[in-house]
């Protein structure tokens, strides 16, 4: 069989792609070399709230995915959706004034409190639940893709034939000629806890950290802040809290008697201005055997640029990769299925352009 989509890769991006891709009616395989959510997404919070801070692009891509994630987790995944709200508040002084000045550019519903804001749109997901209900819906199977290869219109994974692959593996480093993705990995723990009281926690506080409200018999607490020349011995640094994540809760309010069920580590990949990468990825070589003087700066209209034809990548969705995919993973499925180009800022292309400008 000769499969519509293969998708490479099945954390939350790898799934949302195939998840909206399969209801257009196509048929879909997901390619995962381990369990599927294995990667970053097993450790996610996942905490899906908004950004505050002054006008910029980036904030309001995530307040709109977040708007549209919580509405696409209500509308099919309800009963593992907790709309809960979420408490931000200040963690210094100096905090406190970016705080005042934000108030001014605030674009969602919010209430002002003593020291910061709560958020009534703000949830939490279990990342467990959702990954194994998509994983039932889905045709997943465990192949780590080392090589594709193309003959015609069509590309071969090992023994699968695909008019069509989208990599979603969390990495820039790709089974194919592509050397201009620019992205860092961070890590970060979540701690699933109980302490005195924690039944009662209701809703989302965040300061350096974020704690959960009390679900499935547990509070999580989480922070992904860690660069990746530290992620090495992740393991024993949470045993000893080495970057302090209960010191850091424990600001937000008093934790007695804590009981660390469980510990997750994990890795998330971000682009360098936080913007996901999502689109038709480009064909370097030829495009710069075309246009040689893009070297030189001269400015060519990016759609006369030569694409590899039905490549794609939904990759580099940092902090909040439960709050981007689905979003992310329309706005693909809208460019594949129905032509619709994406926003500039998500698309590989700006990278490539980058890396003329500045090589490494
Ligand atoms: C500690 C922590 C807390 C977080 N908290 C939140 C939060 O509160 N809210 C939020 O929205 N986000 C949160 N995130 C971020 C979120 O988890 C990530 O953005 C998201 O999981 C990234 O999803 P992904 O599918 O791109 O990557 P991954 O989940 O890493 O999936 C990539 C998959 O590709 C597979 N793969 C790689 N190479 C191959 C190959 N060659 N062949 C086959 N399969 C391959 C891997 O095995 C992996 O399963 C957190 C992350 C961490 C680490």
């Amino acid at each position: 069989m000769i499969y519509d989509s293969i998708i490479v890769g099945g954390g939350v991006a790898g799934l949302m792609s195939a998840y909206f891709l399969q209801k257009e009616g196509m048929s879909v395989l997901v390619l995962e070399r381990d369990e599927v959510c294995k990667g970053g997404s097993y450790a996610a919070g996942a905490f899906l709230t908004p950004k505050i801070g002054k006008f910029s692009p980036y904030k309001e891509y995530v307040n709109r995915s977040l708007e549209f994630s919580i509405d696409f987790y209500e509308q099919n995944f309800k009963e593992m959706l907790n709309r809960c709200g979420v408490y931000k508040l200040p963690y210094d002084e100096k905090d406190k004034e970016r705080f005042k000045e934000y108030e001014k550019f605030m674009d969602i519903d919010y209430r002002k409190l003593k020291e910061g804001f709560f958020f009534p749109n703000a949830a939490v997901i279990d990342p467990k639940d959702i990954c194994s209900v998509l994983k039932q819906i889905l045709n997943v199977k465990r192949e780590e893709v080392k090589d594709i290869k193309r003959m015609g219109d069509i590309f071969h994974i090992s023994s699968f034939k695909t008019k069509r692959v989208v990599f979603a593996t969390a990495s820039t480093s790709l089974p194919y000629p592509v050397s201009y993705l620019r992205a860092k990995k961070i890590c970060g723990y979540r701690y699933d806890v109980r302490f005195r009281n924690c039944e009662s926690l209701k809703n989302i506080f965040h300061k350096r950290v974020s704690i959960s409200p009390f679900m499935k018999n547990r509070v999580a607490i989480g922070a992904t802040h860690i660069k990746s020349k530290f992620c090495m011995n992740l393991e024993n640094d949470a045993k000893s809290d080495r970057y302090d994540l209960l010191k850091k809760a424990k600001e937000i309010m008093p934790l007695e008697d804590v009981e660390v069920l469980k510990i997750y580590k994990g890795e998330r990949l971000s682009s360098l201005d936080y913007f996901p990468i999502v689109g038709e990825l480009i064909n370097e070589v030829e495009t710069l055997k075309r246009y040689p003087y893009l070297r030189k700066g001269t400015k060519v209209p990016f759609d006369d640029f030569i694409y590899y034809k039905d490549l794609f990548i939904h990759t580099a969705l940092g902090a909040r990769g439960f709050v981007f995919a689905s979003y992310n993973a329309k706005l693909l499925k809208d460019l594949i299925v129905y032509n619709k180009k994406l926003p500039y800022s998500l698309m590989p292309v700006r990278h490539f352009i980058k890396s003329i400008r500045n090589p490494l």
